[in-house]
């Protein structure tokens, strides 16, 4: 890796926290990813991404702001970034996967709140993002009662959140209630980059952004084919850098992924032909929190597809592209998203059919259903979706755990007897 040292002085870093936590990652990533017999040739790319999440990355984030650029975090796909891109903003996702800082994070924090809420006020507050410290706005967003709550301490304590407010229910005023949070989200981004937000900038954002997803999109109808053609743990890892990546590039790279891909279906290449398909289904999984795609993987079964925000819930709705005014293309937003189909909402029906659509779209032989510990809405949701599946003769294994990695043993003997059970 290039010498990075004074751009990450430069910004705060924490130096010796974050060598510590920068040379954690190459022996982890060797075992889950690089070790993989077979891959794809370009996973060279999203690998390179990887070995330069800190580097390359942030620098391109430094020239983006040197030119008068804004860069904004946030926490949840409900954040519109087709409205950042229009206002000559860059996006980046904040949610952290590791236990760094969590010292830290519980000297303000109760030590029972989910583990995803911690590690990103671990991350701010040990200094070790660069993301984080790049950042000229943090959005939050008011969903689950342990991030609505953070927002108010990280506000107060940490860093200013500006917190958009997500409804509960997808009634007609919750509708109206989010349309106008996506209105003033448009005001508040044009105030932090100084530019009006005009109807051909918001539609090539939108286009850019949609074909983002059009391209997880035809990766993971490849994955329906059988064998998939490309390891669990390689896609989730392309959902999760969809992230923070430069778009361009990565539609690019992942469109060529999906030609080799291609060509590996017409040879039959790809995961073992009788190893039984699993979805995971749950909370989303950042960046390093690898653990349960790899158990699945290492004992024996192809995971084919994640129901998660990192996964179908970030791609599989596009922004309609037709709108002929900023108001039009604001309310095409707005009906996108609240789309969005996370546990936080009441009721939730539709989660539990796509849960039960995509397990048949992907014919799977089980769910393991994904709750991080402390997580509410996804834990008590979890009844509904086990009946559903039930009812459709589909199995599933609910997995609760955390960031750290004391019950990997525990879970690979619980994976390995669903898996045989579902072989
Ligand atoms: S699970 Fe819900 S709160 Fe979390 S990123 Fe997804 S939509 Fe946002
Ligand atoms: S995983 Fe659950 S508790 Fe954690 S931030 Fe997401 S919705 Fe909230």
């Amino acid at each position: 890796m290039a010498d990075y040292c004074k751009m990450w002085e430069s910004l705060g870093i924490n130096l010796e926290a974050h060598d510590q936590l920068l040379n954690a990652i190459p022996p982890i990533y060797q075992q889950i990813f690089l070790d993989q017999i077979n891959r794809p040739q370009a996973m060279s790319y999203f690998d390179m991404v990887v070995m330069e999440i800190h580097g390359l990355r942030i620098q391109e984030l430094q020239e983006h702001k040197a030119k008068g650029g804004a860069v904004v975090g946030s926490f949840c796909v409900y954040v519109p970034e087709e409205i950042v891109l229009a206002a000559g903003g860059l996006n980046v996702g904040l949610c952290a996967g590791a236990e760094i800082g969590f010292d830290e994070a519980e000297k303000i924090l109760p030590r029972n709140l989910c583990p995803l809420i911690k590690s990103a006020f671990g991350f701010k507050m040990s200094r070790v993002c660069p993301y984080f410290e790049s950042c000229d706005l943090i959005v939050g967003e008011n969903t689950c009662d342990g991030k609505k709550k953070a927002w108010e301490i990280m506000t107060e304590d940490v860093v200013p959140v500006y917190t958009m407010d997500i409804p509960q229910v997808k009634s007609e005023k919750g509708k109206e209630l989010w349309l106008d949070e996506v209105k003033k989200f448009k005001e508040k981004m044009e105030e932090v980059s100084g530019k009006k937000i005009e109807v051909d900038e918001l539609a090539k954002a939108i286009k850019l952004v949609n074909d983002k997803r059009r391209a997880l999109q035809r990766l993971s109808n490849l994955r329906k084919n059988k064998p998939s053609p490309i390891s669990g743990r390689d896609a989730l890892l392309i959902e999760e850098i969809a992230f923070y990546d430069d778009n361009p590039r990565f539609i690019e790279k992942v469109n060529v992924l999906c030609d080799e891909l291609e060509e590996r279906i017409e040879k039959g290449e790809g995961s073992k032909k009788d190893a039984p398909r699993v979805m995971i289904s749950g909370c989303p999984m950042v960046i390093p929190n690898w653990k349960l795609p790899f158990i699945i993987e290492s004992s024996g079964a192809s995971l084919v597809c994640e129901e998660s925000c990192t996964g179908q819930r970030y791609f599989e709705d596009l922004v309609a592209e037709d709108g002929g005014s900023v108001g039009a293309q604001l309310e095409a937003i707005a009906d996108r998203y609240l789309k969005i189909d996370c546990s936080c909402f009441t009721p939730n029906q539709e989660r539990i059919d796509n849960i039960v659509k995509l397990a048949k779209e992907f014919e799977v032989d089980g769910v393991i259903y994904n709750v991080l510990q402390f997580c509410d809405p996804y834990a008590v949701e979890y009844r509904r979706v086990e009946k559903a599946l039930e009812k459709e003769g589909i199995s599933v294994l609910r997995i609760e755990t955390d960031y750290g990695q004391e019950d990997s043993g525990q879970i690979k003997t619980r994976v390995e007897a669903f898996v045989e059970m579902i072989s």
